[in-house]
């Protein structure tokens, strides 16, 4: 494939952004090379500047469930921009996506919009803080809440792609009250727990971790944490920004029947525009201001245009009683054919999946943890995402990020796709 006109326009960007990007991961810093350009899309199809055409496994990093400039996503935008942009007062669109979102999704009451899952995430730590009177936190090593200070403590994404996980920039004073704990040790919790007693407001996981390949939890994990947070007096926060709309209309709480005291969202409750939310029963939202004392606001939250898009979007996924098991038969269609191909091929690789989550690890053995994921082969992924690339198949650009299966994805594509991890795993 040519990408003579993605590594101009890549040159030309560099000298005006940082790195030629508005987000680390996009740059190609783990797999080297130049990133492509994206001209337009639509359902499971990127078009580059060059005029190829790449069958899209990531999807927005997850939002575009339903595929690339889906018409009722894009109707609904259209018809709001025509009325007006932004009016930072309130709309009714916002009650009606709030509406549906609380009936979607399990034990919340109330839901506060916001413009990105950093901005949930963070929303959500300082109400857990303010509603409980503490200060600390445990977060897990290798999930990622977003780029706020006090989550840059060995995150994952593009922070452990570039193998830097504490950015400069954070203070000793912010990074003493976020508490890392291993991924599915629930001893390690535990532990942490009681050599900080009376002091953590809550603790913040992915319930399926994205964000160093997919990682799913181990059987009986989240509820042992359930109880240790409810025993301890302290808040559990389900950051779904992934799974959230995506693995059931109720997300990770609804598929693994945990109740969780804070939700956040992201992207996919915005149908693709710059959306996120936290959620949580009365008790605890109503000490958000103007009700209590916690500070939380945005000129542009509840924006008209990310609230039509969001509102086109999750109606259709609590319309669709088949979407969720379509999307996942497709993604063990594809589990399947790539743990077949790559076996033939003698290649070592370990496949982790839940719903339409995905993630091909090169290592032997159980990947259950950001130790484990940092253990896969990088070689052999830096090669594995070029001839895939080669083959018109597009996935992150990172061994530690998850593929997301959209369900305009046909068979016939999964079929392409599996023959080109075929020709490509001979590579290997
Ligand atoms: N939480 C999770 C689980 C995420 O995957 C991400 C982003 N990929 C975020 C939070 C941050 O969201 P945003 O990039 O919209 O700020």
């Amino acid at each position: 494939m040519i990408y003579k006109r993605s590594s101009a326009l890549f040159a030309e960007a560099e000298k005006v952004i940082p790195g030629g990007v508005n987000s680390p991961v996009r740059a190609f810093k783990g797999v080297g090379g130049t990133p492509i350009f994206v001209k337009e899309a639509k359902g499971a199809y990127l078009y580059d500047e060059d005029g190829n055409r790449l069958i899209d496994y990531i999807n927005s990093w997850g939002p575009m469930i339903l595929g690339h400039a889906h018409k009722p996503v894009v109707d609904a935008v259209v018809e709001k921009a025509q009325k007006g942009t932004s009016f930072g007062m309130p709309t009714e669109i916002e009650t009606k996506i709030a509406e549906l979102a609380v009936s979607m999704v399990p034990n919340i009451d109330k839901i506060r919009f916001v413009n990105s899952g950093t901005e949930a995430c963070m929303s959500a730590v300082r109400l857990a803080r303010g509603f409980t009177g503490k200060d600390k936190f445990i977060k897990f090593a290798g999930c990622y809440h977003g780029h706020s200070d006090s989550f840059l403590i060995q995150a994952g994404s593009g922070a452990s792609t570039f193998g830097t996980p504490n950015s400069p920039g954070v203070t000793q004073g912010t990074a003493k009250d976020t508490l890392l704990a291993k991924y599915n040790d629930i001893d390690n919790v535990r532990a942490l727990i009681q050599a900080n007693k009376d002091e953590i407001a809550c603790v913040i996981i992915e319930p399926v971790a994205g964000n160093m390949g997919c990682i799913p939890p181990k059987d009986g994990f989240l509820q042992s944490l359930r109880d240790l947070c409810s025993e301890n007096d302290i808040l559990l926060i389900f950051d779904e920004v992934m799974t959230g709309f995506r693995l059931s209309k109720g997300g990770a709480q609804e598929l693994f029947n945990i109740k969780a005291d804070i939700v956040c969202f992201g992207k996919v409750i915005g149908g693709g525009l710059p959306v996120g939310a936290f959620a949580a029963r009365n008790e605890i939202m109503n000490h958000l201001a103007p009700l209590g004392p916690v500070y939380q606001a945005g000129t542009l939250s509840g924006n008209p245009l990310a609230m039509a898009a969001g509102l086109a979007m999750i109606s259709e996924l609590n319309n669709d009683s088949e979407i969720f098991t379509r999307l996942e038969a497709k993604t063990k269609y594809l589990h399947e054919g790539i743990a077949k191909v790559l076996a033939e091929n003698n290649v070592v690789h370990t496949i982790n999946r839940v719903g339409s989550m995905i993630s091909v690890h090169f290592d032997e053995g159980a990947v259950t943890d950001f130790d484990t994921a940092a253990n896969g082969n990088n070689e052999t992924f830096k090669t594995f995402f070029h001839g895939l690339l080669g083959e018109g198949v597009y996935i992150a650009p990172s061994a530690f990020e998850t593929w997301f299966i959209t369900d305009a994805l046909t068979y016939e594509d999964l079929d392409f796709t599996i023959a080109a991890i075929d020709k490509v795993a001979k590579t290997l």
